[in-house]
């Protein structure tokens, strides 16, 4: 290319590129074939593609995203072999959830497992670590299921597509506000209910002896007011 002749001036290479007009419906052409192909291929690949995907899932949408996309606007590459690959892919995918079916450690090393975040109303905070998940996010993701404090919590895990499945403590505890700090008014009414009991204000840890100075379950030292939040309020 010889790039003394590329002028900034130059709008229709900008806009178009130096493909001829023309190719623009040719563009059109590639695409309407490529996208009902990739429909068909999304199709048989299964409904999860549609939904939360796992890891192993993630990959092949993104590998669909780099194929289709040269046979689309590339006027030297052929629609056929874009066609091809997306078949491959498929393939692959294929026989590898057939794989990951026959063989439970290959699922593991592919998909991850599923993680414990909250144990008996206390965070396991090593664990948010790992996956990567903070306090604030935890607490939005029970809140949305009307959990306000983590007493109510038996377990929450983290499944391998990322959802989170929580099973609510049978007989609540008192234990660690997850109120958003700003909320004051809704915090006054959370405080109405407050027991004696203290927990601790990193992990949600429920003191056990007024001789605990330091967090058997994180090693934190800082403690607040449990709540015990009426099941009906
Ligand atoms: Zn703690």
């Amino acid at each position: 290319m010889d790039l003394q002749s590329e002028k900034l001036s130059d709008w229709k290479r900008i806009l178009i590129g130096n493909a001829p007009t023309e190719f623009l419906i040719e563009v059109l052409i590639r695409s309407i074939f490529i996208y009902a192909f990739l429909l068909v291929i999304v199709r048989i690949l299964g409904k999860r593609m549609s939904g939360q995907l796992t890891i192993t899932e993630m990959a092949v949408m993104l590998t669909l995203g780099a194929i289709i996309s040269p046979p689309m606007q590339s006027p030297d590459r052929g629609i056929l072999i874009g066609m091809m690959l997306l078949l491959f892919v498929l393939g692959f995918q294929r026989g590898f959830s057939l794989l990951t079916l026959k063989n439970r450690k290959i699922e593991q090393l592919a998909l991850g497992n599923v993680t414990m975040l909250v144990k008996e109303g206390e965070l396991q905070l090593s664990a948010m670590l790992y996956v990567n998940i903070s306090r604030e996010q935890l607490f939005a993701v029970l809140r949305t299921v009307e959990i306000y404090q983590l007493g109510k919590v038996k377990r929450v895990y983290q499944e391998t597509n990322g959802d989170f499945s929580i099973y609510r403590q049978p007989d609540p505890k008192p234990g660690l506000s997850i109120l958003p700090d700003g909320d004051s008014n809704l915090l006054q009414l959370q405080k109405a209910y407050a027991g004696e009991q203290q927990v601790c204000s990193r992990c949600g840890h429920l003191q056990s002896s007024i001789a605990e100075i330091v967090c058997s379950n994180c090693g934190d030292d800082h403690w607040e007011k449990a709540i015990s939040e009426q099941e009906n309020n």
